[in-house]
């Protein structure tokens, strides 16, 4: 589960707090100080931690807090809404184009889970009775269009493929174009990444986001590589300019860093959590949801 780590620890801070008739300054203090270093063992970015830290403790201190009738339920209640809005606050849903086909490029490092995903916002739309085409982008990993031809196959989802000898932007504006002769709701578009950023694949991508002009660029990203996976959004979104983020093995995630740091230091709503290798494995992310199961 995702999570565990920091979900104990911050459940053993409210308990305490919970379990308290009257809460003193000195108590949220000290609540604040285990919160703090729960955060930090679970990889969140330090600044993102101190910033969060101060919030509640101006906020929990208040008059309005201390003084009511039960201000140790009263603290974990601002705990809660500053963790929902840490992640975001709202649900950032997908954007839809006023025109038929909304466009999606899928981008992100080699293994992070590009193709998988593709195939899972496929399917969850395909749910939704949005017609969805998918466009096989990565022609330089061996193996990802066949990947891609097999998701499709399995979930009934067409695929688009000019084959590995085309370059990746006339694939992504054929497809784009065939999407739209063909009435299809969504597009995705699957792009390739490397093991590591570099200037060749960024331009690459900027040709293609500037040749299909996407409604979204949804960064995927590994949860379990915690900050490395926020200085890659940070990196993607300075250079590309994102719309949101897909946070993939959230399920094999026992820290929550890049969870809980992705949004604040990059301001890219998650949009989407992957939550194991299946097709269904995919969900809207929902701060709210997610800070109240981290809080138990
Ligand atoms: P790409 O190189 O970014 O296209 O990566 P792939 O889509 O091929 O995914 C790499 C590996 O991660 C595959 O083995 C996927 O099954 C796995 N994977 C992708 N998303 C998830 C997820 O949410 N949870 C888990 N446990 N595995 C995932």
């Amino acid at each position: 589960m995702a999570f565990e780590g920091l979900s104990e620890r911050l459940q053993a801070v409210m308990k305490k707090l919970r379990g308290k008739g009257k809460v003193t300054e000195a108590d949220v203090k000290e609540a604040m100080r285990e919160v703090r270093l729960a955060l930090l063992e679970a990889d969140v970015n330090f600044k993102v931690v101190k910033s969060f830290v101060d919030r509640v403790k101006e906020r929990a201190i208040g008059q309005e807090v201390l003084k009511s009738l039960t201000p140790g339920q009263q603290v974990i209640k601002v705990v809660n809404e500053e963790l929902t809005q840490l992640m975001g606050g709202e649900q950032s849903k997908l954007a839809q184009a006023g025109r038929p086909p909304t466009k999606i490029m899928m981008v992100g490092l080699q293994g992070a889970g590009k193709t998988t995903t593709s195939g899972k916002l496929a399917r969850y739309l395909m749910k939704q009775n949005r017609r969805t085409l998918l466009v096989a982008g990565d022609v330089y990993r061996p193996a990802a269009i066949r990947q891609l031809e097999v998701l499709g196959k399995d979930l009934n989802a067409p695929v688009f493929s000019l084959g590995d000898k085309e370059s990746p932007v006339r694939i992504a504006r054929e497809g784009v174009e065939k999407a739209k002769q063909d009435g299809f709701d969504y597009v995705i578009i699957d792009t390739a990444g490397r093991l590591h950023i570099d200037e060749a694949m960024m331009d690459e991508l900027k040709q293609i986001r500037d040749t299909v002009e996407p409604d979204e660029i949804l960064l995927v990203v590994d949860a379990m590589t915690g900050q490395d996976a926020v200085n890659v959004a940070e990196s993607f979104n300075r250079e590309l300019g994102l719309t949101g983020v897909v946070l993939t093995k959230l399920d094999g995630d026992t820290r929550g860093g890049a969870a809980l740091s992705v949004k604040a230091v990059t301001n890219c709503p998650i949009k989407f959590v992957g939550l194991g290798e299946k097709t269904d494995a995919l969900e809207p992310f929902y701060p709210d949801r997610m800070a109240s199961r981290i809080l138990g």
